[in-house]
């Protein structure tokens, strides 16, 4: 793969193993959000893109070699893909800055390394998986085993498009799926990367096909309401994944969803409060806020209140916003103009209604080009849970804080929004730790911690944050069909007989 193949004049469809431009010719523009320039030029996809795709996914998996690969072979496939991505760390970590406004720094140490990381740990997982055996009464044996679906549909978004495509990709490649990507519009380019990743790694054509576009109307919907794509894994919004199901419903499609979230930090007086408060500050702003992990509100106890809050502000006034392929930088711009007005309509809201106080930023920086989608960050003082910076998700660099005066009242506000993804409970009593996180309707809850985490573990929300879940076995039982295999056997003198 030679570099300068990454961002060519036009970014097209893989297809077949092929890459080619969308039947009407239609293209968009790729913009890099921190400067307001065009990247280069993206092929469309419509209907006839996703159903060649689904065609040529449908031969790969019914007659292809990939038909035939075993565990052993898709492991060593997923390992070499790991491989390539880490040899090709450096490019695909400026690919994702330039698209996403994102820092170098955060691309290159955490997104690149874990898209890597993505296919090496399913690679050992898919080399070790076993499927129970048992012997019944009568002497019968069964015995459950795992299949693939078939073809099956990935939706992605743009906050982490690489890190987030791997982590659909890697599992449903190792049950021997075949596949269709759609990534977000916003970020088509480490997408394209992998079609060259894939080439040398010798995946077999038409195992994964990637259609560049649009959601709604387009490719996205398309796909979903595909009747030859057997299962749709999305990660997005909320009202997304909820148009996702109803899409999908005719064609009784299997549906996994990570969607919004709304995470809470929550201080208690007792805890450590200096890295309580900076570990909060760094959940607020890392990637701009632009993470459904992020922990967008933060909720401190009365008494500690004024104690929290200087050490946020002076963590706050530590971040470098500027150039994301700066390495000293750790604030880059939003993902396009419309999402930071977007967030700055937010803001707006905030100063025009009572019971909001902005005690930092809150403005569009004047220092970088009129058209670049950076936004200053932001922390605004919340009186009501009503407001709608406490039930929205902003998803930016926006950081709400709350008080309160009792344990009940702190569960009470980190629960009282319609998400259920993520928060971290900050306390030095480990009684009072496990007491909350007990009572949080979250499907991730950290301690004295925020974004640890072991890939085997259950990643997904309750609540309007997700349905089912990923992560280790998770994802590999979503991506597989189950098939029970049953042998009588006669010899035996059955005490019992088993009934179905
Ligand atoms: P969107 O829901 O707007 O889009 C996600 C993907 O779905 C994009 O590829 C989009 O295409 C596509 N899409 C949009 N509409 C449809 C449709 N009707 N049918 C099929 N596909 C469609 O999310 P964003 O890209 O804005 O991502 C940010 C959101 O993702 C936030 O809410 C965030 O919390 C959530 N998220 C959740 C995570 C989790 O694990 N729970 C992790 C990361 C993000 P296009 O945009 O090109 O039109």
């Amino acid at each position: 793969m030679k570099r300068l193949e990454l961002i060519p004049d036009v970014v097209r469809h893989s297809i077949g193993g092929e890459l080619v431009r969308s039947q009407n010719g239609e293209t968009f523009d790729n913009v890099n959000p921190a400067t307001g320039e065009v990247i280069c030029k993206v092929s469309k996809g419509s209907d006839e893109e996703i159903n060649s795709a689904v065609e040529s996914a449908t031969q790969a998996w019914k007659v292809g070699p990939w038909s035939q690969y075993n565990q052993s072979q898709r492991s060593s496939l997923l390992r070499r893909v790991g491989d390539l991505i880490l040899q090709r760390k450096e490019e695909l970590a400026e690919l994702e800055s330039l698209d996403t406004g994102k820092p170098i720094s955060e691309t290159l140490n955490g997104d690149i390394p874990r898209a890597a990381f993505n296919f090496h740990f399913y690679s050992e997982l898919c080399a070790h998986q076993v499927s129970p055996s048992f012997r019944s009464d009568d002497g019968s044996i069964h015995t459950t085993l795992r299949e693939p679906l078939g073809v099956v549909g990935l939706i992605t978004p743009w906050n982490l498009p690489l890190y987030l495509a791997t982590w659909k990709l890697a599992p449903a490649l190792a049950q021997g799926n075949a596949i269709v990507l759609k990534p977000a519009e916003l970020t088509p380019l480490t997408a394209f990367a992998m079609h060259h990743i894939f080439q040398e790694a010798g995946l077999p054509p038409g195992v994964v096909n990637i259609v560049q576009g649009f959601g709604g109307a387009s490719a996205g919907e398309a796909l979903v309401k595909h009747p030859g794509v057997k299962a749709i894994s999305f990660t997005g919004e909320t009202v997304t994944g909820s148009s996702i199901m109803a899409a999908g419903a005719p064609t009784l499609k299997k549906m996994s969803f990570e969607l919004g979230g709304k995470g809470a930090s929550v201080i208690f007086a007792d805890a450590d409060l200096q890295l309580a408060a900076k570990t909060a500050t760094r959940a607020a702003f890392r990637n701009a806020g632009q993470v459904c992990l992020a922990g967008s509100r933060l909720l401190v106890e009365e008494s500690v209140f004024e104690q929290v809050i200087s050490i946020v502000k002076s963590e706050m006034a530590q971040i470098k916003m500027g150039d994301p392929l700066d390495p000293s930088v750790t604030l880059g711009s939003l993902v396009n103009l419309e999402h930071r007005n977007k967030v700055a309509s937010y803001v707006e809201y905030a100063r025009k209604t009572k019971g909001h106080e902005v005690i930092v930023g809150g403005r569009i920086p004047d220092r970088f080009p009129e058209s670049s989608a950076y936004f200053e960050p932001t922390l605004i003082k919340v009186d009501s849970q009503a407001s709608r910076l406490i039930q929205e998700e902003v998803f930016g660099p926006v950081l709400t804080v709350q008080t309160f005066n009792s344990l009940d009242q702190a569960i009470e506000l980190v629960n009282g929004t319609k998400y259920g993804l993520s928060a971290s409970v900050w306390t030095k009593d480990i009684n009072k730790a496990q007491f909350v996180s007990g009572k949080l309707r979250m499907g991730l809850v950290w301690i004295n911690s925020w974004f640890i985490r072991n890939l085997h573990t259950a990643f997904g929300g309750m609540k309007h944050s997700g349905v089912g879940r990923e992560g280790g076995q998770y994802s590999l039982d979503f991506f597989s069909e189950m098939k029970t295999i049953s042998q009588a056997n006669p010899m035996f003198d059955a005490p019992t007989k088993t009934w179905i």
